[in-house]
Parts: C-alpha cells; structure tokens; sequence
C-alpha cells in the first residue's frame, strides 16, 4: 500500500515523453484508475499500466473533449496537465498560425483541462501539477510564443492555487529545462543541430553540456518523479509554486 493506492489520476499528453513516465510512475505507486488523454490515439492505446484505463484520444484544446471527461472525472483526486506542443520563430517573422497553434494546445488547453481537474475535485480536494517550462521564466530568442505559453501556464497554477485553497486542492506547477523526449524533434533550431553534431544523441548531449550548469538535460522518469513528490502528501503545505528542474540553466 502507498498513499497513491486506490486514488484515481487524470494525465494529459499522456502517450509521450514526461507524460508517459507519469502514468508508468503513478501505475508503480498503485493508483487504481488512470484518465489518459492524448491526441495520438495509437499510441494512448499502446500504453499498458497494468490498472484501470481510460482513454481519451483528442485534442485538449477542444471544449467537447472535455464534455466527454467531465463525468469520468467525478471523484478524481490526482492530475498532471501535462500536453504541450514546442516550436521556435523569431518576432521579426512572426507566424500568427504558429503562434495560435502553441497558445492553443499549450494555454486554451490547460485552462480547459485545469477546468475539468479542479470540477472533479471540488467535493473531496485533490493535487495538480502542470507542466510548465523554464521557457515561461527565462527569455531566450526565438521562444516568443512557447515562452509566453508557459509563462501563462505558471501564472494558471497560481490563480488555480488560490481558487482551489478553499476546496482542498493543491496546484503547483514544474518548470523543466530540457528533458530527453521527443518534442525537441519538432523544434526547427534542434533539427538544425542534430545535423551539424551528427546525431540526436549527440545533439541532447552537447546542449545539455553548454546550457546547464550541471552539464546534462533531465530523463522524463526524473521529471515524473519530481511530478510526484508535488502530487503527494510530503507536498501537503505547497501549492502555487514553480518547482525549477532546469539543472541550474536559469542561473
Ligand atoms: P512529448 O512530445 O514527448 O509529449 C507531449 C505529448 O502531448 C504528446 O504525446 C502529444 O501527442 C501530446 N499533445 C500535444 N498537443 C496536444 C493536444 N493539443 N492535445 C492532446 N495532446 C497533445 O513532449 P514532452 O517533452 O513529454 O512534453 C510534455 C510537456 O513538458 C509539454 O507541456 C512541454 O512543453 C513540457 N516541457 C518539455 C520540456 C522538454 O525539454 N522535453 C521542457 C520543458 C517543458
């Protein structure tokens, strides 16, 4: 038994990355029941966490997705708001399609899935994470849309925070600095790089040795793990706070 036994989680952009190594995380620490959103219903259905699953293939800046949610979600006393999409573009280029596309999925999309989060746990409280990022704290060029997504995602959790309070609903928000996952293959600057370092390894490899002090990105199973530790009972008095694992890149 843990203090995760019995509990049910909701976890979006669950079929990937950081949000993958939170359901495998959650399934180790025994939740009974996962709410699993994706917009690649392949590979949500791919998943095997060994409890019971439920499978919402769609996009989290959809309204009715959430429609479909909201009654699943009764009772629910864990989320990590995780989906997010990444990109890069200057200002002076600025791409309104691109810049409506990373808003949307990265800031309508949370809005909505914190929405449904903290309705599902008005009656008995519960703990939410959302995945920020770095991005949203520290500016660097050609992160305009990305970073001011994030930003809105951090100022999200504080408000969620203070609303929830009340209701016994703890909302923190991470910020990760880079993590090994497969959002940096749609970044325009990182496939750049993978060609001139010869390889994706290489290329994770070298930026995490030139942007953290600590000289390495995260695994997404540190990130989960560090999800954790703010989603449980050891976290009972944090809510509102921005957890920084960047490895010391935004000194
Ligand atoms: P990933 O691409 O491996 O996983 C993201 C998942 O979200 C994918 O499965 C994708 O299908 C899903 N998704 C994207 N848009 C969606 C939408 N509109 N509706 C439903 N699902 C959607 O990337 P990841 O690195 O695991 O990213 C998870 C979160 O972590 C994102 O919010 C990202 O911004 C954040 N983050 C990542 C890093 C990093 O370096 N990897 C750093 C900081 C923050």
């Amino acid at each position: 038994m843990t203090a995760f036994s019995g509990r049910t989680a909701l976890v979006t952009g669950a079929a990937s990355g950081i949000g993958a190594a939170c359901v495998e995380w959650l399934a180790k620490q025994g939740v009974a029941r996962l709410l699993l959103v994706d917009l690649d219903g392949d590979k949500l259905d791919a998943l095997d966490p060994g409890c019971e699953c439920l499978r919402f293939a769609g996009d989290v800046a959809d309204p009715k997705l959430w429609q479909r949610i909201g009654a699943a979600s009764a009772g629910l006393d864990l989320a990590v708001l995780n989906a997010g999409v990444a990109d890069s573009g200057t200002l002076v280029d600025f791409d309104f399609a691109q810049w409506r596309k990373v808003l949307s999925a990265n800031l309508d999309g949370m809005a909505l899935s914190l929405g449904c989060a903290m309705r599902g746990m008005r009656e008995n409280g519960g703990a939410i994470v959302l995945t920020a990022s770095v991005s949203g704290l520290k500016a660097e060029p050609g992160t305009a849309a990305y970073g001011a997504s994030k930003a809105g995602v951090i100022q999200l959790a504080k408000v969620a925070a203070k609303e929830g309070a009340p209701l016994g609903i703890r909302v923190n928000a991470i910020a990760p600095g880079g993590v090994d996952t497969p959002i940096w293959d749609q970044v325009p600057m990182f496939r750049d790089f993978v060609q001139e370092q010869g390889g994706r390894e290489a290329a994770i490899s070298a930026m995490g040795k030139l942007a953290t002090p600590l000289g390495r990105y995260a695994r997404s199973d540190e990130i989960a793990a560090q999800i954790g530790f703010l989603l449980s009972d050891a976290a009972a008095t944090i809510t509102g706070t921005v957890l920084v694992s960047d490895g010391g890149y935004s000194l």
